[in-house]
């Protein structure tokens, strides 16, 4: 069974003893608390993402420790893509939207589009956001550990690896996070598991390289979710999506 290391929980040791080895809805604790964005959902939207995590090797953490700081950084990233969605989908936006996104993604979301059905710029990004955020409440993404190393990404058997600083997504479906990750602050730990779901979910439209542009490039998205938060990006985050042309 592919996976079946994924069991990483001792008998007894807990809620989490016993659980499959493939995708699983973590737990229940209260979510939504506090809700930064207005008015805070029905309980019945509190999202209860299905993923996997493999904490076996290279986390600084015990385990079940870090599974639950990502599983609050899912969530979280959940939150962020769907407030950025809304944002988006207002009508009129607001004006700090609208600059935020002429900032980051250099070009106005009223710009129109020849598609059917899409209006403008901004609606499409809107449905990107709202397809992340899908994907990561039920895509069912492994997550493990990584030391980040070159000896461990020579390790990787996968076609394809997006690097980047914090951790690695390696399409179809997992995400590899960085021992530096676990020391970033919740928000810009949500912000690196959004920018991860990205490159999954639209792979390989949304690998870095000579052809991205600020549309197809992570690092935008995660500055515009994050511009609506009180977390400020990393200072990296905003060097790359500058770096890209419009
Ligand atoms: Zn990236």
């Amino acid at each position: 069974m592919r996976y079946s290391y994924l069991n990483l929980y001792r008998p007894g040791a807990g809620r989490f003893s016993g659980n499959p080895p493939y995708g699983y809805r973590s737990g229940a604790a209260p979510l939504y608390t506090r809700y930064p964005f207005g008015e805070p959902p029905a309980p019945t939207q509190q999202p209860s993402p299905v993923f996997r995590f493999d904490g076996s090797a290279g986390c600084l953490l015990p385990p079940i420790v870090s599974q639950s700081i990502l599983r609050q950084a899912i969530v979280q990233a959940c939150r962020m893509a769907l407030n950025a969605a809304h944002k988006l989908e207002a009508n009129p936006r607001d004006s700090v939207t609208v600059n935020s996104f002429r900032s980051i993604f250099g070009h106005d979301p009223a710009q129109p589009l020849p598609w059917p059905r899409i209006n403008d710029s901004g609606t499409r990004f809107a449905i990107r956001f709202r397809s992340v955020e899908q994907a990561l409440l039920k895509a069912g993404t492994l997550y493990r550990c990584d030391p980040c190393t070159a000896q461990s990404r020579y390790e990787i058997n996968a076609p394809t690896i997006i690097l980047d600083v914090h951790a690695m997504a390696i399409p179809p479906n997992e995400v590899r996070l960085c021992p530096s990750f676990w020391s970033l602050p919740p928000l810009l730990q949500a912000g690196v598991v959004l920018h991860e779901m990205f490159h999954l979910r639209f792979d390989p439209c949304f690998a870095h390289g000579a052809t991205e542009t600020k549309r197809t490039n992570a690092y935008c998205y995660e500055a515009f979710a994050l511009s609506f938060t009180s977390q400020k990006p990393d200072p990296l985050t905003i060097q790359k999506c500058s770096a890209s042309p419009p």
